[in-house]
């Protein structure tokens, strides 16, 4: 259950305290697609969204991280100008590892972005990194999605009796 605890815990990407990850160190930001950066069924980026990623630029070193096919994450990763990973299997730890390979990059100098409990949350947590729930943009979502989706509902259910974590009660 610990696996699943996220670090930080918030509402929208604007509500995280970015100058604080740069204090502790975080220099790589991995980002969500489905449903962080936009919406089900959206093309185009959250404009909020886009504004932050905007300025992050400055401060951080941001990459696209998805489970999504090539196709899709590549045409939203070059609106926004960031490199992106497509198919990482989330949350399996093989990506994650290779890309601290290639970035030459400690665990502790990394944060991922996104909405689900069992694919980013738990991916993130297994390589170590520092992981950041958000709400999902949308309540719309595909086909694996929505199953991981009752899966996760189970688990805040658990989690809250455990006193380990509690919906829309945001931390850091
Ligand atoms: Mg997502």
């Amino acid at each position: 259950m610990e696996k699943l605890r996220p670090d930080i815990y918030k509402n929208k990407m604007s509500d995280i305290n970015f100058e604080r990850l740069k204090e502790n160190g975080i220099k790589l930001l991995l980002i969500d697609m489905d449903n962080t950066v936009l919406k089900y069924k959206e093309p185009c980026i959250d404009v909020e969204v886009r504004k932050t990623i905007e300025d992050l630029k400055n401060s951080f070193q941001i990459l696209l991280f998805s489970n999504g096919s090539k196709h899709r994450v590549k045409q939203i990763s070059e609106t926004i100008s960031v490199p992106y990973v497509s198919s990482a299997f989330k949350p399996c730890k093989r990506k994650f590892l290779k890309l601290f390979k290639e970035y030459k990059i400690e665990p502790c100098e990394v944060a991922i972005i996104g909405d689900q409990l069992l694919t980013d949350i738990k991916g993130g947590n297994r390589v170590g990194i520092t992981t950041i729930l958000l709400c999902p943009l949308s309540e719309e979502e595909n086909f694996f999605s929505r199953i991981n989706r009752k899966r996760e509902k189970k688990i805040f259910k658990k989690m809250g009796a455990k006193g380990l974590f509690f919906k829309e009660r945001y931390y850091e």
